[in-house]
């Protein structure tokens, strides 16, 4: 049964996944932040909300759940079973295998942007399409997510977790982050011909004002910094840049990239 994802947009930069069953005028939706965005394109397309996937606590991804209940009392609430987050109606745990818009979709546990923090990943073993990874503020086309409440170790598990998925999978990521995130794998490997083009492409579909999501998992091999810690030209930088020992294990280059990208403002 083909699926179609459509991103919502929220506040400044969030995306709010949309999934639906082809032929069903049932939806569901990835961390909700807002709810007024998503009541007005449910109103807009005549379509009733069915399911809610949070992937983390965060009020930016939950925020608008209370208020899509009131007006979907039936609304099945889907999220980590050890969050902080307590309008949940089904929590799911790492492995969890659930069924949801036509999708069977696969729970992975990714801490480290948050302690909660889930993805979920649709095989579509049986389908034509690549299959989906919903993955919230874990990896973002070109970059991945802050350290907010994890350890730069379970971070990089998390990532590596994520990067060993199918390359053609699709990456539905949360925020339209992409330019700046290429602005920065760029300033990590200069000489990357792959991220000069994404860079290219991403800048003119910025100008057009279009989404730079989802992105293919084998692009993010091919140009997110942060799966390619054990890279030559990615651990060369991260030394140049960073004082760290040479002997550097390749969570500790990734723990340097992530504290570099966080104080870069080029
Ligand atoms: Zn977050």
């Amino acid at each position: 049964m083909p699926i179609r994802v459509s991103p919502i947009s929220a506040f400044r930069d969030n995306y709010i996944w949309m999934i639906r069953e082809n032929g069903s005028n049932e939806v569901s939706v990835v961390d909700p932040g807002d709810s007024e965005p998503v009541l007005s394109v449910l109103r807009k397309e005549g379509l009733s909300l069915s399911s809610i996937l949070i992937t983390h606590h965060h009020a930016d991804h939950t925020g608008g759940v209370k208020t899509l209940l009131e007006h979907f009392p039936d609304v099945e609430i889907y999220g980590p079973r050890h969050g902080t987050f307590p309008i949940i109606t089904a929590a799911v745990l790492d492995q969890d295998r659930l069924h949801v818009a036509g999708m069977d979709l696969r729970v992975i546990q990714v801490p480290g942007h948050t302690l909660d923090h889930i993805a979920y990943y649709c095989e579509l073993s049986n389908s034509p399409a690549a299959g989906m990874l919903f993955c919230g503020d874990t990896l973002f086309a070109g970059g991945c997510g802050r350290i907010f409440e994890g350890t730069p170790t379970m971070m990089y598990n998390s990532l590596q977790k994520l990067a060993t998925l199918p390359p053609a999978i699709m990456v539905y990521c949360a925020h339209e982050y992409t330019q700046a995130n290429l602005r920065f794998a760029l300033c990590v490997e200069p000489s990357n011909a792959d991220v000069i083009e994404r860079l290219r492409q991403v800048s003119e579909a910025r100008n057009l004002e279009e989404p730079t999501v989802p992105s293919s998992l084998s692009m993010e091999l091919r140009t997110n910094p942060f799966l390619r810690c054990h890279i030559h030209a990615v651990r060369k930088s991260v030394l140049e840049s960073m004082a760290i020992s040479p002997a550097s294990s390749d969570i500790e280059i990734f723990a340097a990239l992530r504290r570099w990208k966080d104080n870069f403002s080029g």
